[in-house]
């Protein structure tokens, strides 16, 4: 028996301490402790109950009070096992550590396995910062001598091996539970939090972060490559430049790019990122990365639904004065057909009723009048619309645009530049013609590029303040004006396309004019188009 020896065996001291202070758990560390004091004793009976801060002890009770100790573990089973109300008062309100040679009738453990008619009983405090938070209690049938001092003393540390590592598991298991929560909260917010180096490019993630990235949890820390491997081809190189750009300026890091998991489906992901000093005192990349495709889709079916809409009223509205001014020109061009038909009845009488004739041909003169005067009047109906003048940003209206054409960009697989001269004034214009202007230079611009291939579709947009006016620039790399609409590029129903009413740019026009603002065609040649309009401050 080790208690025999006069000598402490430091190794298995030291082993045991080792083993109990590997345990994390509350549970582990009552069993560690239990099993090193009964190995080291040599003897088979045995109880370790803790309580938390001391309060569930403080309680006197007649019987061992494992079942409202926190964590109690015995060997034998709890259910045989009682302590006396004295030897509890010493353990757990004085704190000493207690050695009785009792009658085998106030064993602890109710059915002794020894036939011996005493036993002798130790009692240890587990003491952390003057509190007791619970005990160690030993049984054995043997004499007193059993539980010399040096064992005592050995039992001490362990208890108090465990008095320490019950403060660390309590802390561990608050980090558990924090832990949990974390991850828990990043599965409902389907966003993940990462670290990365740039040094050894080497990234560490949370488990949704492998999750959105769909990567496997065991490449851990994951390899820059590894990275790469998942993000969308065209979008890598925009996140190594805004990467790139957030190490050189220490600024803060957004992007928004795609991912592509293994079974070909296509995520989108936005990033956020800060530079802070990592735990090895390294500046390290620290963030959050969130999948937001649903929202994506939901923002793409709001855009498609609202695109839909301003195609629908666009038509609607231009259809509207298509088919007024057919109607409104009709009716005199079909009494002129009419008109110089009879005309030429009278004509082709012998002998010719020159009178007649000339009636017709008055008629005829006056149904011409009459197509002109509604072809003025649509005119002046157009041109003195309604406007209503008001004071606007015109930077934010064109965005406004943009925002409702994203979807076009998209499929027309065109890239959108906006150098917005942020300085400017504002105009005084009606906001909604002025977008109609834009819509339509726009939609123009993306149509003129879908036929291009082999380059790359860019629509540039600017703005710029010059003396009196805002100057708006709409460049694409189109395939250019066509030079056969060139010299009446503005005029109604001109058009190239199947489909075309060729009203857009007359009506961009005019309404460019009614603001006293100026409407032209900047440039074209057969690698793009640049539309310029002006409206005065
Ligand atoms: P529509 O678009 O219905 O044809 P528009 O009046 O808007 O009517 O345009 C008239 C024509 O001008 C188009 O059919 C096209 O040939 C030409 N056009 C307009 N914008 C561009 C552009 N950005 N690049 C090339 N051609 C253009």
């Amino acid at each position: 028996m080790k208690f025999a020896n006069d000598v402490l065996d430091l190794e298995l001291i030291a082993k045991a301490i080792q083993n109990i202070s590997s345990e994390t758990s509350y549970k582990g560390l009552a069993e560690a402790l239990l099993r090193e004091a009964l190995s080291y004793c040599g003897i088979g009976r045995g109880a370790v109950l803790l309580s938390e801060m001391g309060k569930l002890l403080a309680k006197a009770d007649a019987d061992f009070p494992h079942d409202e100790a926190w964590i109690f573990v015995s060997q034998p089973p709890p259910r045989r096992c009682r302590l006396s109300a004295e030897i509890k008062e010493r353990v757990i309100h004085l704190q000493e550590a207690v050695v009785k040679y009792v009658s085998a009738d106030d064993a602890a453990f109710v059915e002794p396995t020894e036939n011996s008619p005493y036993i002798t009983q130790l009692f240890l405090p587990l003491i952390r910062q003057g509190l007791t938070i619970g005990g160690l209690y030993l049984e054995s049938g043997q004499d007193k001598g059993i539980f010399t001092d040096k064992c005592i003393s050995v039992l001490s540390i362990f208890a108090s091996q465990v008095a320490v590592s019950f403060e660390a598991a309590r802390l561990f298991e608050a980090l558990r539970e924090t832990n949990m929560w974390m991850v828990e909260g990043q599965e409902i917010g389907r966003m993940g939090s990462y670290r990365y180096n740039p040094r050894t490019q080497l990234s560490r993630g949370s488990r949704e972060c492998y999750r959105i990235l769909d990567l496997d949890p065991a490449l851990n820390p994951l390899p820059w490559r590894a990275f790469q491997d998942c993000v969308h081809p065209d979008d890598l190189p925009g996140v190594e430049q805004a990467l790139a750009n957030t190490i050189n300026t220490a600024s803060t890091y957004r992007f928004e790019y795609r991912v592509i998991h293994k079974d070909g489906s296509v995520h989108h992901v936005v990033a956020v990122g800060k530079f802070d000093r990592g735990p090895n005192g390294e500046m390290e990349l620290n963030g959050i990365i969130a999948d937001v495709t649903a929202r994506k889709a939901s923002e793409r079916a709001l855009a498609d639904a609202r695109n839909e809409l301003t195609t629908v009223s666009r038509l609607a509205s231009m259809g509207e004065l298509a088919g007024s001014i057919i109607h409104e020109i009709n009716q005199p061009l079909t009494r002129i057909v009419m008109s110089a038909e009879a005309c030429l009845g009278w004509l082709e009488r012998t002998p010719a009723r020159q009178d007649d004739a000339r009636k017709a041909m008055l008629r005829v003169i006056e149904q011409v009048y009459q197509a002109s005067d509604v072809i003025s009047g649509l005119r002046s109906l157009v041109r003195d619309a309604q406007l209503k003048f008001a004071d606007i940003d015109i930077n934010d209206a064109i965005e406004e645009v943009l925002e409702l054409l994203k979807r076009e960009f998209e499929i027309g697989n065109v890239a959108l530049q906006t150098r917005f001269d942020r300085s400017l004034r504002n105009i005084r214009a009606d906001r909604t013609q002025i977008q109609q202007v834009v819509l339509n230079l726009v939609r123009n611009a993306i149509e003129a590029m879908l036929d291009v291939n082999g380059r790359s579709r860019v629509l540039t947009i600017s703005t710029t303040a010059e003396e009196d006016h805002a100057l708006v620039r709409i460049i694409d790399t189109g395939t250019g004006v066509n030079p056969s609409m060139k010299n009446n590029l503005f005029a109604a129903l001109n058009t190239t396309k199947e489909a075309g009413l060729g009203l857009g740019l007359s009506i961009c026009y005019k309404i460019i004019s009614a603001h006293s603002g100026r409407l032209w065609l900047a440039e074209s040649t057969d690698s793009g188009a640049t539309f310029a309009f002006t409206v005065p401050f």
